[in-house]
């Protein structure tokens, strides 16, 4: 294949002239943070999924803190996630002092598997937090009903979902709480920051006071004037600044525009992936519609005749940004210390092997699909 001239990373944000002209009216204006551009964004965001509050955060990571605390995750509870994740997803339920239970993966979709969920439940589980790798929606009903049977709250991780569809519905507007991260690769981007999205008043309550140092306003601090505070509990400065909020308000008039792009190349890879013996494209769940997050292949390498890596290499020798998500969060010497070993789930770690994603963004077009796959030909 021929070396692409410059190099095509995985994924990439799309910042134009208007989103920095939003960042700089508001570099302008009286309020760098906890101003009017924080509400207008969750309110936006609110509304596009369709439910009733959202609130935003300084990275999707803290999101995840603030809503384990909100579920009044702790200590002696157990909380099922996949191995095939962002670290994060696992590392919010540490933080609350709890035990990560990793559940097996879905040998088609790749995400979590509703009936390795059921297997992992015990009377310690406290919360499932599925997510939705790639952008390809989980089964959330399915979800909610296993939650429901066994009073269990549901956090879906929506890192790379916003935008994605579920039976016609926007990710976000069934699990109590969905999670949306705005790093630069995801959907649409702030730069860094998050968001969570529920329809829970108390949820809501809990995730504002979480994100604000546990500081509110009681009865007793109304008798004592308008200065007078109260810290009713240990929570952070997880707060989302204006100009961040700016960005994501003037990111959010493209994110459409953004998932039609993603879905047409990943269109493009599908086609020209049948004709293309050793690279199998992924599969989609009836009913959903993926955001295209990430286009991860699974290799078919005795027939490729080439290592993982030697793909890998080769790629990134030509300037194609290949990269692998995820390595099982539970390889990492962080969670082996804790205990877990290799081969806990199997499916997942046969699927990591395996896997390869491919570049993905919405300013890509088709003729860079068309020359990344001629390297497989
Ligand atoms: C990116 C990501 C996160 C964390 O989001 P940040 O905004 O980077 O903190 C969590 N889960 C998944 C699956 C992610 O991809």
């Amino acid at each position: 294949m021929q070396k692409r001239e410059k190099f095509l990373p995985y994924s990439t944000q799309w910042i134009s002239d208007e989103d920095i002209e939003a960042v700089i009216n508001t570099l302008k204006s009286p309020f760098l943070t906890t101003g009017p551009k924080v509400k207008e964004f969750e309110e936006i965001v609110a509304k596009y999924v369709d439910v009733k509050y959202a609130v935003s955060f300084a990275n999707g990571t803290a999101a995840l803190h603030a809503a384990c605390y909100a579920a009044g995750i702790g200590k002696g509870d157990e909380v099922i996630t996949t191995p095939i994740t962002f670290a994060a997803s696992a590392n919010c339920i540490r933080y609350m002092d709890a035990t990560v239970v990793f559940a097996d993966i879905d040998e088609k979709t790749y995400n979590i598997d509703s009936k390795e969920i059921q297997k992992k439940i015990t009377s310690n589980t406290k919360a499932i937090i599925p997510v939705d790798f790639t952008g390809q929606p989980v089964d959330i009903d399915r979800i909610m009903e296993i939650a429901k049977e066994n009073n269990l709250i549901v956090i879906e991780d929506g890192a790379h979902s916003l935008g994605a569809d579920y039976k016609n519905r926007k990710v976000g507007s069934t699990a109590d709480m969905t999670m949306f991260s705005f790093h630069p690769v995801k959907p649409i981007t702030t730069g860094e920051g998050g968001m969570i999205v529920t329809n829970n008043k108390d949820f809501y309550e809990k995730l504002i006071l979480f994100r604000g140092h546990g500081i509110q306003q009681t009865d007793y601090s109304k008798s004592q004037g308008e200065w007078y505070y109260e810290m009713v509990d240990l929570g952070y400065n997880y707060r989302m600044t204006d100009i961040q909020a700016a960005l994501g308000i003037s990111q959010m008039n493209k994110l459409d525009t953004f998932i039609v792009e993603r879905r047409n190349l990943a269109e493009v890879y599908h086609e020209k992936l049948k004709n293309i013996n050793g690279v199998k494209a992924p599969w989609q769940l009836k009913n959903t519609k993926s955001g295209w997050h990430l286009y991860s292949v699974q290799l078919d390498l005795p027939q490729l005749k080439k290592t993982r890596k030697q793909i890998f290499e080769e790629l990134r020798n030509n300037n194609i940004g290949a990269h692998v998500h995820y390595i099982p969060v539970y390889w990492h010497p962080y969670y082996e210390k804790l205990g877990y070993e290799r081969g806990l789930c199997p499916k997942a770690e046969k699927w990591y092997e395996q896997a390869l994603t491919l570049p993905l963004h919405p300013q890509m077009t088709e003729e860079d699909v068309n020359q990344i796959l001629t390297f497989f030909k």
